[in-house]
C-alpha cells in the first residue's frame, strides 16, 4: 500500500472538523463550536461527516462492514478521490478499457495522469493478455466497468479474476448497473482481494440521481486513506436523510428494477425486427446499445419526434451506434412506434 500511495498523502493529516470533535449522544449538549445559526430548521447544523446512520444501513444491505465503506457525492467523487490518493500527477498512469464510461479518462486528464487505453475485444470482453502486458511500474489503477457503459455487457468473472490476481495496483470495478444484472457482482469477494475497489451508486436502479450518492467498497486500509482526504462534509444532510428513507423502503425499487428488466427484454426483441437496426447488443443494464445503418441520421429522426438517445458512434468499436435508456412502458411503446415509423 505504501508503494501505491502518493508521497504527499502518506503523511497527510485530515482536517479536524468541528462536528467530528464531539458527537451528541445525549441530545443535551449545547453546540457553540461550529459557527452555525442556532435556530433549528432541520438543516442548520453541519451534517455527520462520517454519515454513520446511512452507512449502517448501507452496511446492512450490502453485508459489508462499515469500515469498508466510503460514501461520496456521487460515485464520480469516489473515483476522483482514488486518483488523488494514489496517482502522482505527471508521473503515474491508469488503464481503461474503451469503449467505456468517459469519466475515468476525464478524471485522469484533470489529475494529469496518463490514460493507457486497452480496447475491449470485438465481443466487448477485456483482452486480459494485452491489459497485463500494458502494465508498467507507474500503473496505479485499472478501471473495469461491469456491466459496462455503453456496451451493456458484463465482463467474464474469469477475466476479471485474472486481472485482480496479476496486478499489484488497484482494480476498480464500477458496478453502477449491477442491480439490473442477474449477476450479484464482486462484493462477496471483497476480502479475498486487498487490491479490489468496488463502486456503486444510487443514481441508476435506486432512482436517486438527483441526490448524488455514490458508494465505495474496499479494504479498511484503502477506505481509511480516502477518508483522510475527502472533504469533511462531502455528503449533505438532505442527501443523507433522503437516501436513508429510500433505502429503508426498497420494495418499490426492486419492483421497478424488475419492470425495467422486463421492458428491456421486450425492447430487445422488438428492436431486432427493425430493418435499419443492424445489431441489438444484449444488456445487463438499463440501456441497450444498437448498431444502425446511419447513427447521425437516426439520432436526428428520433430527436425530431421528441426522443433523445445517446449517439456513441465516436467511441472505438461503436461506429453507428446509439445507446437507448429503457424508459417507462409508455415511453418504450412510443419509442417503438416512432422507430417503426421512420
Ligand atoms: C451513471 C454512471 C455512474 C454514475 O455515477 P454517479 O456519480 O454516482 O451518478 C458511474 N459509473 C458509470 C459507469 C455510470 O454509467
Amino acid at each position: 500500500m505504501k508503494d501505491l500511495l502518493r508521497a504527499n498523502i502518506a503523511g497527510f493529516k485530515a482536517y479536524s472538523s468541528a462536528r467530528e470533535e464531539y458527537k451528541d449522544k445525549s441530545g443535551r449538549l449545547i453546540f457553540l463550536n461550529a459557527n452555525e445559526n442556532p435556530f433549528d430548521n432541520g438543516i442548520n447544523r453541519y451534517p455527520d461527516p462520517q454519515q454513520e446512520e446511512l452507512k449502517t444501513e448501507v452496511s446492512k444491505i450490502s453485508q459489508v462492514a462499515a469500515d469498508s465503506i466510503l460514501l461520496g457525492n456521487g460515485s464520480d467523487e469516489v473515483l476522483d478521490l482514488l486518483f488523488r490518493a494514489f496517482c502522482e500527477p505527471r508521473q503515474d498512469n491508469i488503464i481503461t478499457l474503451p469503449p467505456t464510461y468517459g469519466m475515468y479518462g476525464v478524471l485522469a486528464a484533470l489529475n494529469a495522469i496518463e490514460e493507457i487505453k486497452v480496447l475491449l475485444q470485438d465481443d466487448f470482453q477485456p483482452d486480459v493478455i494485452k491489459i497485463l502486458g500494458s502494465i508498467d511500474s507507474k500503473t496505479k489503477i485499472i478501471f473495469l466497468c461491469s456491466p459496462n457503459n455503453p456496451t451493456g455487457n458484463s465482463f467474464s468473472p474469469a477475466a476479471v479474476e485474472q486481472i485482480l490476481l496479476n496486478f499489484n495496483g488497484l482494480v476498480v470495478i464500477d458496478e453502477a448497473y449491477i442491480d439490473f444484472s442477474q449477476d450479484s457482482g464482486w462484493l462477496s469477494r471483497l476480502e479475498e482481494f486487498p487490491n479490489l475497489v468496488i463502486t456503486r451508486t444510487l443514481s441508476k436502479a435506486y432512482g436517486m440521481a438527483g441526490i448524488r450518492l455514490g458508494i465505495c467498497y474496499a479494504s479498511p486500509e484503502i477506505i481509511g486513506i480516502l477518508n483522510t482526504i475527502k472533504m469533511p462534509y462531502n455528503v449533505n444532510e438532505l442527501t443523507q436523510k433522503k437516501a436513508l428513507e429510500n433505502l429503508r423502503d426498497r420494495k418499490k425499487v426492486l419492483e421497478q428494477v424488475s419492470q425495467i428488466n422486463t421492458e428491456r427484454k421486450n425492447l430487445i426483441k422488438e428492436l431486432q425486427g427493425v430493418s435499419f437496426i443492424k445489431k441489438v447488443y444484449q444488456s445487463d443494464a438499463n440501456f441497450i446499445l444498437i448498431r444502425v445503418d446511419d447513427a447521425g441520421k437516426r439520432y436526428r429522426q428520433l430527436l425530431d419526434e421528441g426522443i433523445i438517445t445517446r449517439n456513441r458512434s465516436e467511441e472505438p468499436l461503436c461506429k453507428n451506434t446509439l445507446r437507448i435508456t429503457v424508459g417507462t412502458p409508455q415511453e418504450n411503446r412510443y419509442l417503438l412506434q416512432t422507430i417503426n415509423k421512420i
